[in-house]
């Protein structure tokens, strides 16, 4: 540490001592080597003295008449205004004990008189030194303190930051989890009375078509419930990969047949071009794939107003170069559309959640979340999208995905059956449907009634345990979420008055119904996490709410050893890809060479396509000029495939343009 002597010097010091002489010697010494001094000839004037001006040392004479040097330096350390100014005593009386007791009232230093001049001028030197290291070490602490103070209070914000930001996410989760909840709920009505319908043997193969888009878009709802829920998952790190072998071009068959619903009314043309070396039977993971194409394909319909939205699948290698897909073979994808393009400051945040361009605003649908969830789930399939756009021309979308062939047995199809009744060599079942909602009672009630099992239903917990007792049912389907009483309480209340501890039941004067009724948990819960809860319950087992009908028959044949007489479903057809044959080119490929042809000629294309009048559109793709033999040959191919629609909307499309 740096002293500086000077400023030592210049220390102010006050001498009280009753003797003149004495004084003076001291003043005049001290003065000479730089310090400020007062003088005081008795213990109050000098305790005045220090209370007026604080000295930064006292040298202070014991034996003095009315108050004595230990009475003032009493005084002086009991006032806290000079309590830290440091005392050297001045005495004759150089017994130990006046010496002990002057450290003892608080004195820092005793020098004995007669004193050598030096001597005082060195202790004096070394008290003020002192005082000035005490003074210093006294601001240091304080800064520390403040620091300290500072860092506390910082630690104190950041945790307060930190719990809200936990409790924002927790509350986001429980948000995410309950609505998903309450779209499930109504889902499972929608899909549950679609399979009976479906059931119904006089319904026309029109209206079974119907019924199968309803499913499927059903289906697809409660998927996109699913991805807004992984969503959360993936923000909190729970993302994973399951990947599964399947049907690649049933896959694509579902996804084509789902979109043409929507594209159709709006008059765009949908096409799904695959090349034919793309393999039948891939494995990856389905569900992630689908949600990517679902969105990209959906997005694209969903902007464009005219033309065509393009979904290729091709097999290429990849480049190693990360980004696209990786090393090894890969499966190529790009979706491609007609519609308004998405502007280049607007490209690089589509990809954020909740993100919209403009475009995306403005047709008030969406959430903003489906290119956030399609590039995650890609990045955890080891690929990435990329997008290229050009506003009033159309979008194209690519990702790459690793290619895994996967050879056909590995793929678990299960027979297409159906149930249809009951095995009748068997006993009656009976069975409790218990559900607040009446449209899910009367659900299970019309699938399960026509099989043959007896089937009654409750409302609530308390009608369960009531009905369970009257009734006796062999099965229990119970929802969770009932008012009055739970259906975990209820299962509860059941097990109870099983095991004989419920103590109604002698009360009751009723037969304790079957040993053990099996009871079904339905729950729409999205937490796998509920599971101990309803098995704790009493529960056997829980089925997810919205099921599908073969899940609940299952369970039935699983804990009651029911047996069922079967119908079998036709499988359904998966030609190889159909427009692999077409080898079609692209509509940027046909946008580039009509685009060398003049005007009078597209309409003649044109009107000669809608009047099917294939004579004239072979003569005029005879007139193409042999600079743009390609166009030629790729408007004859898709002649000679009869897709005389393809080029009716292609000269649209680029007489419209
Ligand atoms: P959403 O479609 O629910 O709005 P997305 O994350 O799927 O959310 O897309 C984000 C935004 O990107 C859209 O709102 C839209 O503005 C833009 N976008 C996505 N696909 C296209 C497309 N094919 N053509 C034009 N704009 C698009």
């Amino acid at each position: 540490m740096e002293l500086n002597q000077s400023r030592l010097k210049q220390g102010n010091i006050l001498i009280i001592d009753d003797r003149p002489e004495d004084l003076q010697l001291l003043a005049q010494n001290l003065s000479e080597k730089g310090y400020t001094v007062r003088g005081a000839v008795k213990g109050h004037m000098g305790i005045k003295a220090a209370l007026s001006i604080p000295p930064d040392l006292i040298l202070l004479d014991i034996k003095m008449p009315e108050l004595d040097g230990y009475e003032v330096c009493k005084r002086l350390k009991s006032d806290p205004q000079t309590q830290n100014i440091p005392v050297i005593f001045l005495s004759a009386l150089d017994d130990v004990w006046d010496k002990v007791k002057a450290f003892h009232i608080g004195g820092v230093d005793y020098i004995t008189k007669p004193f050598q001049i030096e001597e005082v001028l060195a202790r004096v030197e070394n008290q003020l030194l002192i005082r000035q290291l005490n003074k210093q070490l006294r601001e240091q602490s304080q800064q520390l303190q403040v620091q300290n103070q500072q860092l506390q209070q910082e630690i104190i914000e950041r945790r307060k930051a930190e719990a809200a930001a936990e409790a924002a996410s927790k509350a986001k989760s429980e948000f995410v989890a309950n609505m998903s909840h309450e779209l499930r709920t109504p889902l499972n009505a929608i899909l549950g009375f679609t399979q009976i319908l479906n059931r119904d043997p006089f319904i026309s193969a029109e209206q079974r078509d119907y019924l199968e888009i309803i499913n499927r878009s059903g289906e697809h709802l409660l998927e996109l419930i699913d991805n807004v829920l992984e969503l959360s998952k993936i923000e909190a790190g729970k993302l994973t990969l399951n990947e599964t072998s399947f049907d690649f071009y049933r896959f694509l068959d579902a996804l084509e047949e789902m979109f043409h619903i929507k594209a159709e009314p709006k008059g765009i043309y949908l096409m799904f071009k695959v090349d034919p070396d793309v393999p039948q039977y891939i494995k990856t993971d389905q569900q992630k794939l689908r949600g990517c194409l679902i969105n990209l394909i959906g997005n694209a319909i969903k902007f464009t107003e005219s033309g065509s939205v393009n979904l290729r699948v091709s097999r290429r290698m990849g480049n190693g170069a990360g980004g696209q897909g990786g090393q090894g073979e890969q499966l190529h994808f790009e979706v491609e559309d007609t519609g308004p393009g998405i502007s280049a400051e607007e490209i690089n945040t589509i990809f954020e959640a909740f993100a919209q361009a403009e475009i995306g605003r403005k047709s008030a649908e969406g959430s903003g979340l489906g290119l956030a969830i399609s590039q995650r789930f890609l990045k955890i399939m080891g690929g990435e999208i990329t997008v290229s756009s050009t506003v009033g021309i159309g979008t194209t979308f690519q990702f790459d995905i690793k290619l895994a062939p996967a050879a056909q047995p590995e793929i678990i199809t299960k027979p297409r059956q159906r149930v249809i009744g009951l095995d009748p060599h068997q006993e009656a079942y009976r069975i409790l449907v218990v559900d607040d909602t009446r449209e899910n009672r009367l659900l299970l009630v019309k699938l399960l009634e026509p099989i043959g099992f007896e089937v009654r239903e409750a409302e609530n917990g308390q009608e369960a345990v009531t009905q369970w007792l009257v009734f006796q049912p062999h099965l229990i389907w119970m929802d969770t979420r009932l008012p009055v009483m739970d259906g975990l309480e209820a299962a509860r209340e059941i097990r109870a008055r099983e095991w004989g501890e419920g103590g109604q039941q002698e009360n009751d004067q009723l037969p304790i119904p079957h040993s053990h009724t099996v009871i079904i948990a339905l729950t729409a819960s999205v937490f796998e996490e509920k599971r101990p809860e309803i098995l704790a319950a009493g529960c056997d087992d829980f089925v997810r709410k919205p099921f599908a009908e073969e899940a609940i028959f299952e369970k039935m044949a699983q804990y009651l050893g029911v047996h069922y007489i079967y119908e079998d479903l036709p499988e359904p057809t998966t030609a190889p890809w159909r427009f692999n044959a077409l080898g079609e080119k692209s509509d940027s490929f046909f946008k580039e060479k009509m685009a060398l042809m003049p005007t009078n000629w597209l309409i003649a294309l044109q009107r000669a396509t809608k009047n099917l009048d294939e004579e004239l559109v072979l003569q005029l793709i005879e007139q193409i000029p042999e600079n743009n033999i390609a166009l030629a040959d790729a408007l004859k191919d898709l002649l000679d495939n009869f897709r005389l629609d393809v080029i009716l909307r292609l000269s649209q499309l680029f007489l419209n343009s």
